[in-house]
């Protein structure tokens, strides 16, 4: 199928000159910066921080195409994967004309964000298997569907998506097809990175603030087609990863064992805890989960939550969410951090 990425970017992005900063203006050696503005006395704080941060991420996105084995020209960042969510609607999304579809149990930012923009959503309510409903989402899709959103592993539920309908998708709409793998790390399945160069309709949307353990700093990554990318570039905010997330992430990239430990360790540890939870005698299922939580089907889900919060420990209340009804959605924890929740549930058994 032939994509065609002109007739996707909306008419005033396509014509968009884009902000140009002090530091892209000049080219070769400097050491006196007297174009932007900055206090060159400088600050409070290091001395470097009175500067304003590469507006290009370059070390960063160098050090991620290595780890990722891909182009760092297929690389974007954002302010979390929030601001990549927000920028894709911004770049392909006509106000009161256009649509997306979201297929729901899923993250909640694709519908607030589309909101903001004034987009409509179309919704194709995933199976009961948590799997997609594909008959649904082609009669959904029209000439002014610009992007579906896909959410591999998924979250609230829990579990990857087929392989096989994920690319029946991308193989047959003609629109842009986002998939957000914020929970890749945890999952059996294969990221859709390296399937970039097989689909130009492709965003792929992965985020430091999970396995990474880096919610924080506030770093999101989209990786896509050198013209998506260059979209993206094009309406992003300049600087909109600040100076400190920069440095710290160059820091923390250099530490992928330490992260991978952690992950087998949550993965066991997430089994261990749905094992507890599978035994208790009012849960109704707990599903499977590729991701670094579960969801676990319970009587009076809604009351157990109360009950915990009163003892200090928040879930995710999911109990009048549609097709997840009498849900808890919950994070693993530290060991100490699970073994106090499974406490708290022995108390709720005995009280
Ligand atoms: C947590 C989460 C994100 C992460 O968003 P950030 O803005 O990068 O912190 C993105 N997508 C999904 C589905 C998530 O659950």
């Amino acid at each position: 199928m032939a994509f065609d990425l002109d007739t996707f970017v909306r008419p005033n992005i396509k014509k968009l000159i884009p902000y140009s900063s002090a530091r892209d203006e000049f080219s070769g050696e400097a050491k006196i910066f007297l174009d932007a503005n900055e206090n060159s006395l400088g600050s409070p704080l290091l001395k470097w921080y009175n500067r304003y941060p590469d507006p290009h991420q370059l070390a960063i996105k160098k050090k991620l195409a290595v780890i990722k084995s891909i182009g760092a020209e297929h690389i974007f960042l954002g302010n979390g994967s929030d601001e990549c969510i927000d920028l894709l609607f911004r770049s392909f999304c006509e106000p009161g004309k256009d649509n997306v579809i979201i297929c729901p149990p899923t993250y909640g930012m694709y519908e607030v964000s589309a909101n903001i923009n004034d987009v409509a959503i179309r919704k194709a309510p995933l199976l009961d298997d948590f799997q997609l409903n594909l008959a649904h989402i082609e009669t959904l899709a029209d000439a002014n569907t610009k992007l579906i959103w896909l959410c591999s592993p998924n979250n609230p539920t829990g579990n990857a998506l087929n392989r096989s309908d994920i690319e029946m998708v991308l193989n047959n709409f003609e629109g842009i097809v986002v998939i957000d793998e914020a929970y890749i790390n945890f999952s059996k399945q294969k990221s859709f990175i390296q399937e970039l160069a097989d689909y130009p309709n492709l965003v792929v949307l992965q985020t430091l603030s999970k396995a990474w353990g880096l919610a924080g700093l506030r770093l999101g990554m989209a990786f896509a087609s050198e013209a998506i990318i260059g979209i993206l570039d094009k309406v992003k905010p300049p600087y909109n990863i600040n100076q400190a997330t920069q440095e710290l992430v160059l820091k923390a990239l250099d530490e992928v064992g330490q992260v991978n430990d952690m992950i087998r360790l949550l993965v066991d540890m997430r089994d261990a805890l749905a094992d507890v939870f599978r035994s208790m005698p009012t849960v109704e299922k707990v599903y499977p989960s590729d991701a670094n939580f579960f969801l676990v089907k319970i009587r009076e889900a809604r009351k157990i939550y109360e009950f915990l919060l009163g003892k200090g420990i928040v879930v995710r209340d999911r109990s009048h969410v549609k097709l997840i009804e009498d849900c808890l959605r919950i994070t693993v924890g530290t060991e100490q951090e699970n073994t106090q929740l499974v406490e708290a549930m022995q108390q709720w058994y005995e009280q």
